[in-house]
């Protein structure tokens, strides 16, 4: 997986065909730790369109083999590669922590579902995959059955290194494509740990194949080369419409997962201490830094202040730090830009009249000086038309928005371009009733926080949050694959 160096920093290669490899470039990027920048957590491939090429020539020559093994056969590889991903967990998850700061408790979570998800889609290989449709035909036999894609480019962000290029890669092994991974340059030492597991496995060579470098080269370089059948894409939405338009350009399948703007209400009957304790869960783990982040707080004005009083007294005990360390409860931002871009938007929203209750500026005691930490923020009396309201900002600020009916409070939490997820706390039935039906969302949760969701439930979202296809769970299975209708007489 890496060269030999005689510092200690590890060199990450690229995998193509079954083989670890330098880039044809030459050259390589650091990967430095967001808590101390002084730390380089390894050094990546700058690849070009030489290497993607290679890649996709040996995903494509591989892929014929693969796709004629028993889905049974391709599920014991996955297997292999859990158990050995559990062999590994504690190094995959310190690299996650020093490569893009989410604490250590939650990188180890995130390694363990990585795991949970390869063995979910391990069983995916025994599942039945069509249905046996009547004919009109007496004498016919009528059904439907599945074919992979072919090769599938898969590009992903930094925020879930492990979890997210796991549950595009695994279904996508599992229906019998080949795999070509170009994972975020801010977690591409962790992504690289990731796929050794599944060349220790042994998936054969050029099933899999890692290739990373700058997201416009090698990124947008899958989406427009001529042997790659479908693109999965998570990352934001200058991105993903970029790729959609290569990908639909070129008439292959494209599935995009983006940004998110994801509201909570808390009504007048909200269970208030877990309304609480779900927004800061829900909003500031991974510093902000979920696609499901929790971000406008919709409170009726009944609790509104009891509420307001009672999470701005527990955001101030929040404690930041370096995710390595035991008691830090919230890590820093993944890199200087999005430091930057966090500032940027606490600026905004003080200039735009939202009161700031606390945090927003950066973390600097002791050792913190050393990283990009910020102090998660809260503002009160945040309008609808803020910028802070409207656009996505990827960091721990929450912003309070007051209402004085719950049908008001449907109505600003529908106010988004973006539909992820999205969130209520209420003891009364009719009004979660009210919420599931009208809430334009594709994750919908009541009195849970608005992060996250189960493996094997279908995920994604509506509006601009998504191309509308929906990954995990059962629900991978209509993206990786073509249905294929049968007739024999
Ligand atoms: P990003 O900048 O869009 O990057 C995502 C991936 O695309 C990375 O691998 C990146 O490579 C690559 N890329 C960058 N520019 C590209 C281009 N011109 N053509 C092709 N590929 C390109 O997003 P991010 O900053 O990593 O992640 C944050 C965003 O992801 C947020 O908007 C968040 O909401 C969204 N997100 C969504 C979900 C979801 O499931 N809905 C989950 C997590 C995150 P480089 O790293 O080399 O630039």
């Amino acid at each position: 997986m890496t060269t030999n160096t005689e510092t200690a920093v590890q060199t990450v290669l690229n995998y193509i065909n079954g083989q670890w490899v330098e880039s044809d470039t030459g050259k390589t990027a650091e990967s430095r730790n967001p808590a101390d920048r002084d730390d380089i957590v390894g050094r990546f491939q700058l690849s070009s369109n030489k290497d993607l090429d290679r890649a996709v020539e040996a995903a494509a020559e591989a892929q014929k083999g693969w796709k004629k093994l028993a889905g049974s056969t391709r599920g014991d590889l996955l297997y292999k590669a859990a158990a050995i991903m559990e062999e590994r967990i504690d190094d995959i998850a310190r690299t996650m922590t020093r490569e893009m700061g989410k604490t250590f408790p939650e990188a180890k979570g995130e390694t363990a579902r990585g795991i949970a998800i390869l063995r979910y889609y391990a069983g995916e290989g025994m599942r039945p995959v069509g249905d046996v449709i009547p004919s009109s035909d007496a004498d016919a036999l009528m059904f439907t059955t599945r074919t992979p894609l072919g090769v599938v480019g898969v590009i992903t962000p930094w925020n879930f290194p492990v979890a997210i290029p796991i549950w595009k890669a695994a279904p996508a092994l599992i229906y019998g494509n080949a795999v070509i991974l170009k994972p975020a340059s801010e977690a591409a030492v962790t992504a690289a740990k990731v796929v050794d597991c599944l060349h220790e496995a042994g998936i054969p060579a050029g099933v899999i194949n890692l290739v990373t470098g700058s997201g416009s080269v090698i990124g947008q370089g899958l989406a427009e080369h001529p042997k790659v059948n479908g693109i999965t894409f998570t990352g934001s939405n200058a991105v993903g419409k970029q790729l959609g338009q290569a990908a639909l350009a070129r008439g292959i399948k494209y599935q995009l997962e983006m940004g998110g703007k994801n509201p909570v209400i808390v009504a007048e009957d909200a269970d208030l201490d877990l309304a609480v304790e779900a927004t800061i869960s829900g909003g500031l783990k991974s510093t902000g830094q979920k696609c499901t982040a929790t971000s406008r707080v919709i409170v009726h004005e009944a609790v509104y202040e009891a509420f307001r009083d009672k999470l701005v007294e527990k955001v101030k005990e929040i404690k930041v730090g370096d995710g390595l360390e035991s008691d830090s409860w919230m890590g820093p931002s993944v890199s200087e830009g999005q430091l930057n871009t966090v500032l940027s938007y606490v600026e905004k929203g003080k200039e735009e009249g939202a009161k700031l209750l606390c945090g927003g500026s950066r973390s600097v005691d002791g050792a913190n000086a050393k990283g990009y930490f910020v102090e998660p923020a809260v503002f009160d009396e945040v309008t609808p038309e803020m910028t802070i309201a409207r656009e996505e900002i990827f960091g721990p600020v929450l912003a309070l928005m007051k209402v004085s009916s719950f049908e008001e409070a449907l109505e600003l939490a529908n106010d988004s371009e973006y539909g992820l997820s999205a969130s209520v706390f209420t003891t009364n039935i009719s009004k979660a009733l009210a919420f599931i039906n009208d809430m334009d969302a594709g994750l919908v949760r009541i009195n849970a926080e608005s992060a996250g969701v189960e493996l094997q439930a279908p995920f994604g979202g509506m509006k601009q949050s998504s191309s509308h296809s929906r990954e995990q769970g059962r629900a991978a299975i209509e993206f990786f694959t073509s249905i294929k209708t049968v007739f024999v007489k």
